[in-house]
């Protein structure tokens, strides 16, 4: 079928021809015969690269009013949003940055893109834009799958559902084994593909020979070399371009380096772009590497960091990216061979294979349509038996997708949210949500019951609830879950709050402690030769600290993290420069920013709740009538403190 044919306007069909789109590729044809265009509700699942895009495209641009686009990855927003920008007369917003704000603004626009949570929190800060959504397009569907994130999606689509019954849902998935399923829960038609817009061979690479699926064989020689480099090297040769994966940022890092000296293409002007203003070592070890055309990807890079090293690939100007695998989730950068060749992951508690769909998502970058003649993907063996590689990962099929609603702190956060939302009133009212969750179609609602029980407990205890006629989120309740932190979290932030109340100082270092001694910060590591250090710090600075640090209850070590995460934004606030952060503390630029953000983030939601108990009695604090002496100087500070971190990031 020719995009011709499509019932679309003349400047759509336009657009999508000078990008080369002339013909649909067969299982975009089998999305629009599924009815696509037509409003029907699709899960279409089908490889990397085989064109999701475009299908959800053709379901946005057909729907009958705004549509939203929603991602699971911030990264990918953008680059969503920027491939939207360019459809003509199609004005886009994005929606991934604050996690409460009520954007008004975005009703404005045809398309929305936004995160599962944005759309989560847009849903628990009542925002009007929502129900005028026509058509709901959620990529990565699979990651359902996800701890955390997964759980949010389910809520929110069972929302939304609930919401408008009459949208459109159209939902893009990996091929996963049990798609139908979802589909079925969706009330979708399943368009389930395994068609390729160019060939795809995988294999194991193992003792100078890669054997790929389709009987064919490689020979590859090291020499002195890592195999890996021999790998990269032997596409080069041939014209193409490679990307390796391998399992950890410095194990990325360390590679580019290597390979970096190979020389494989002379990019001095990307390594000067990067160059420019690179003052970290991470920066600086781009640059380097990128010079002998290597770069090397992963979350700790600068954004601006991040999008040259991408385009450069894409433009040929480098040969070879190292990447951790968050390149595979769906940033558009192909190569002809992907080699894994790390099969293994350090979770915490030591290494654990890499899921196969994960796998199969970095084998589906392989091949650049219309540069490569075929694409080929390989792990390499390396210690271990080349053949029980082979049987798990080539030609298998995907986990399943299953469900994570089952958990405390996802139950937690959701049936606070469900109820501060109005989606129910009564137990009975919250069990009908839950019975139309993924989880409650996959297994049964009713397994969730004591987890339900224990958090509605939970809920009260700390306020957050009353469960005397009925359930209802009490003010304090409701702020929380508009604020989009984990009750968690804002039950210490209660707790803390209050003690700050009461001390003589209360500084930066307090406020930040607050914030990152909660559930929502990720607190840095402490290395070793670290703890003394902080602990001394924490001991100088006892009286700024809401913990009785010389007499502490509880984990004093894990606390030392959340001391190490607030000195160094309390450094950062104060004009310490990155290089010197990342000397400091060992911490990578990228995460500097993140950390910043995060914090900044907590700290607005602690603003609210701390507004919220200067003004009012609340049950279980016992803020009395002078609450207000007590509160004013903490929240002064929390502004102050907020508004430091934005000017800090300015700089
Ligand atoms: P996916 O999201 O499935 O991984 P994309 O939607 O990013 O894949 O598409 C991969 C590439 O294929 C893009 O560069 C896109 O422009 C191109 N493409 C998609 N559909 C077609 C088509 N029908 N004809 C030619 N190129 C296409």
């Amino acid at each position: 079928m020719d995009v011709r044919d499509l019932s679309l306007a003349p400047k759509y069909i336009e657009h999508f021809e000078t990008q080369g789109i002339e013909s649909l590729y067969p299982p975009q044809e089998a999305a629009v015969e599924a009815g696509i265009t037509r409003g029907e509700r699709v899960v279409a699942a089908m490889p990397t690269a085989s064109g999701k895009t475009l299908v959800a495209q053709l379901a946005m641009l057909s729907a009958d009013g705004p549509a939203l686009y929603v991602v699971p990855l911030r990264a990918l927003a953008t680059e969503k949003y920027d491939t939207f920008a360019e459809l003509p007369d199609v004005s886009v917003g994005i929606a991934t940055g604050d996690y409460d704000a009520d954007d008004e603004s975005l009703d404005e626009h045809d398309i929305i893109v936004a995160t599962s949570e944005k759309v989560d929190s847009a849903i628990r800060n009542g925002a009007n834009w929502v129900e005028a959504i026509a058509c709901v397009v959620v990529d990565e569907v699979h990651l359902l799958n996800a701890h955390g994130r997964g759980p949010t999606l389910e809520i929110t689509l069972a929302k939304l559902r609930r919401l408008v019954p009459d949208q459109q849902l159209v939902a893009l998935s990996a091929t996963v084994g049990n798609a139908a399923e979802i589909a079925d829960w969706l009330d979708a038609e399943l368009v389930r593909s395994t068609w390729r817009p160019i060939d795809l061979r995988t294999g194991v690479y193992d003792d100078g020979e890669v054997t790929f699926d389709d009987g064919t064989t490689l020979s590859i020689v090291p020499g002195d070399e890592p195999p890996t480099t021999a790998l990269v090297a032997d596409t080069i040769d041939d014209g193409g371009q490679a990307l390796v994966f391998v399992n950890s940022r410095r194990e990325a890092e360390t590679l580019a380096q290597s390979l970096g000296v190979h020389g494989f293409r002379q990019a001095p002007d990307v390594a000067a772009e990067i160059g420019t203003g690179a003052t970290t070592s991470t920066g600086q070890a781009l640059a380097e590497a990128a010079d002998g055309g290597v770069a090397f990807h992963h979350a700790g890079l600068r954004p601006e960091h991040r999008s040259i090293v991408e385009r450069a690939f894409r433009e040929r100007d480098l040969a070879v990216l190292c990447a951790t695998p968050t390149l595979a989730a769906g940033v558009n950068v192909p190569a002809r061979r992907v080699i894994v060749r790390d099969h293994e992951r350090f979770t915490g508690d030591g290494y654990e294979p890499l899921p196969i769909l994960e796998v199969h998502q970095m084998f589906g970058r392989a091949g650049r349509p219309g540069l490569d003649p075929y694409g080929e993907a390989m792990l390499v063996a390396t210690g271990v038996d080349a053949d029980a590689l082979c049987e798990q990962y080539i030609g298998t099929e995907p986990e399943r997708v299953e469900s994570k609603l089952d958990s405390r702190e996802a139950l937690r956060t959701h049936v606070l949210a469900t109820l501060a939302g109005g989606f129910a009133g009564d137990r009975a009212e919250l069990d009908a949500l839950l019975a139309s969750t993924f989880f409650a179609h996959q297994r049964d609602a009713a397994e969730l019951t004591d987890l339900v029980d224990e958090v509605l407990s939970y809920l009260d205890a700390t306020g957050m609830i009353r469960r005397d006629d009925g359930l209802v989120a009490t003010d304090l309740g409701r702020l929380v879950s508009r604020v989009y932190v984990d009750p968690l979290t804002g039950a210490a932030v209660v707790e803390a709050l209050g003690t700050a109340a009461t001390m003589d100082r209360v500084t930066t270092l307090t406020v930040l402690e607050i914030v990152c001694d909660t559930e929502d910060m990720s607190t840095q590591y402490v290395r070793t030769e670290e703890a003394g250090r902080l602990s001394e710090f924490a001991m100088r600075n006892a009286d700024q600290f809401t913990k009785p640090v010389h007499d502490f209850e509880g984990n004093f070590q894990s606390w030392l993290a959340t001391v190490k995460t607030a000195r160094l934004l309390d450094d950062w606030i104060a004009g310490v420069g990155l290089p010197e952060l990342d000397e400091r503390y060992g911490v990578a630029p990228g995460d500097i920013r993140r950390l910043a953000e995060r914090a900044e983030w907590l700290l607005s939601a602690t603003e609210v709740i701390a507004e919220h108990l200067l003004t009012g009695p609340t049950p279980g604090i016992g803020a009395g009538q002078d609450s207000e002496t007590e509160y004013e100087p903490v929240l002064e500070r929390l502004r102050e403190t907020r508004q430091a971190l934005l000017d800090a990031a300015d700089d």
